[in-house]
């Protein structure tokens, strides 16, 4: 591993708990698909979430910004508990952006119309002030030749950067990746996972679900591995890979590594 990657592993973590997440469970259905999930994570944390297809982990951060319920145990968000009510969900929506697989931009919409709808109608932000900040974050993710073009028109890589500008045009205090390169050809990943480092290396607090093991041993700090609905075991990234401790993370990273 570089300096340079080594250095990034001793970003800044607060003693501020961002996420605390108690004995939760979610069943769809009859489908108990999570089973006594406990987590905690301080501000500046990078977590990455990786396990098998179908573990969960798609909805245990979904839970995460309440894009799913679950139906029992505790999830505080920002010292906001997840409930049903309503203006909780608000506030944890505007502080926590996600990054989907599939990019999810609207496409009759501009690259800059995209990353102003929602700080505009949302946040009531003034139209002129929504745009200089969606700039803003658009040339942080070097594309600010794109605004006024239509998501069509842009490559997959760059249309995640896209998505990576408009969450944070919503000034998140977490943003949560969802396999944010798995929808990409090879040649993509790296622009996307740098946009992610920079991310990382200014103190965002993170959660990644992701099998880029790469970017895991430059930039997490914390490797949690998930199997049916549960944590099976976490662990620093040097540790997780050099010393795992369950069957099934050997088998897990026998097979992705
Ligand atoms: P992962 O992201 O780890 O692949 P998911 O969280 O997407 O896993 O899914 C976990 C399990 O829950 C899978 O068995 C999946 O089929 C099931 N599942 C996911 N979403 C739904 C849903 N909306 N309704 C019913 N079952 C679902
Ligand atoms: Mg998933």
């Amino acid at each position: 591993m570089s300096e340079q990657a080594i250095d990034r592993r001793k970003l800044q973590v607060s003693d501020e708990v961002a996420i605390q997440i108690t004995n939760m469970n979610k069943w769809y259905g009859q489908f108990h698909v999570l089973r006594d999930v406990n987590m905690t994570v301080q501000r500046g944390e990078r977590i990455v979430i990786c396990g098998p297809s179908g573990s969960g982990k798609s909805t245990l951060i979904r839970c995460i910004n309440r894009l799913e319920e679950h139906q029992a145990g505790q999830i505080i968000v920002d010292g906001t508990e997840l409930t049903s009510d309503l203006k909780n969900i608000d506030k944890v929506r505007s502080e926590v952006g996600m990054v989907f697989q599939h990019f999810n931009l609207f496409p009759h919409l501009t690259i800059l119309e995209n990353c102003t709808l929602a700080p505009i109608w949302v946040r009531k932000v003034p139209k002129k002030e929504a745009e200089e900040t969606a700039m803003h974050y658009l040339r942080k993710v070097k594309i600010p030749e794109q605004a006024h073009k239509y998501p069509g028109m842009l490559s997959g890589g760059q249309q995640q950067r896209v998505a990576i500008a408009r969450s944070l045009c919503m000034k998140p205090r977490i943003m949560l990746f969802d396999e944010p390169t798995s929808a990409l050809d090879p040649e993509m990943i790296k622009e996307v996972l740098d946009t992610m480092i920079e991310l990382a290396e200014e103190g965002m607090t993170m959660l990644c679900v992701t099998h880029e093991m790469g970017f895991a041993q430059a930039v997490a700090n914390r490797v949690v591995f998930m199997d049916q609905g549960q944590i099976v075991e976490q662990n620093e990234p040097g540790e997780f890979f050099r010393n795992p401790q369950s069957e099934r993370t050997k088998l897990f990273l026998s097979q992705i590594l």
